[in-house]
Parts: structure tokens; C-alpha cells; sequence
């Protein structure tokens, strides 16, 4: 929990969101500006401010995100047709929301490389 964290205080329910999928340690909620007809945020419940910040104690909530998109694609029906990951990180990487989100897009086509 980090405070002046948007995420976490989505966690806390301070500000409400669509919740998609929740295990003990993971919330997946609808991104408020959907980029394609399935967007879908995959976030620790630990505050980790970014990829920067992974380190042997707790890279493991990337491997749980990683199914838990798994399971999320199943439910949305885009695993046939494909979909993207991506993780934003830092500014050049497009990051605006410093507690870690893998986006799970689907439902159209996606172009590369990406803007
Ligand atoms: P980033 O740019 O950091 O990779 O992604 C942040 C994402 O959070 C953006 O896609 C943005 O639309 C989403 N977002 C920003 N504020 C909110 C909010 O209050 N609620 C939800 N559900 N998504 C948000
Ligand atoms: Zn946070």
C-alpha cells in the first residue's frame, strides 16, 4: 500500500472500478480508457511502482498475472483470435500509473510496432 497511489487505493475501494478477476493477491479490473474492446488491468495487491522494482521475493506476482490473463482471455473468448500483453515502464515506456498493471488488449487487430 502505497499512499498517492491511484491502484491502491483501487485496491482499498477508495475509488471504485470494474473488478474483472480477484485472487489473495491480484485484482483485475476494465481500464477506464479502453483501447480495444477487451482492456483489461492485472495488478499485484503489493504496491510495486514498476518493472524496475522486480526483484527474487517477488517476481512471483508476475508469473500469477501471467495465468491469471490466462484464465481472463478463456472467460473475454479471445484466446482463438489472439490478443496482447504489455507493460508499461517508465516514461519512455509510456508508463503513467507507477503500481505495476500488465494490460490485457483484445478483440480487434493490434498493429507493430507499437507508437
Ligand atoms: P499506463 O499508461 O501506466 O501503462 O496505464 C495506466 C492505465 O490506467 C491507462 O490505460 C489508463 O486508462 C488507466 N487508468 C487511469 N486511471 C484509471 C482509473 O481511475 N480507473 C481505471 N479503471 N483505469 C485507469
Ligand atoms: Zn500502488
Amino acid at each position: 500500500m502505497s499512499n498517492d497511489c491511484l491502484f491502491c487505493e483501487i485496491i482499498s475501494s477508495k475509488i471504485s472500478a470494474n473488478i474483472v478477476d480477484e485472487t489473495k493477491n491480484l485484482l483485475a479490473f476494465q481500464d477506464i480508457n479502453p483501447q480495444a474492446p477487451v482492456h483489461i488491468l492485472i495488478i499485484p495487491k503489493m504496491h510495486i511502482a514498476s518493472c524496475n522494482d522486480l526483484n527474487e521475493n517477488n517476481i512471483h506476482y508476475i508469473s500469477e498475472m501471467a495465468l491469471m490473463a490466462r484464465r481472463i482471455s478463456d472467460a473475454e473468448n479471445i484466446l482463438k483470435h489472439g490478443y496482447r500483453w504489455v507493460i508499461n515502464t517508465g516514461n519512455n515506456g509510456g508508463q503513467t500509473v507507477d503500481h505495476i498493471h500488465l494490460h490485457l488488449l483484445g478483440g480487434r487487430n493490434m498493429a507493430w510496432p507499437p507508437g
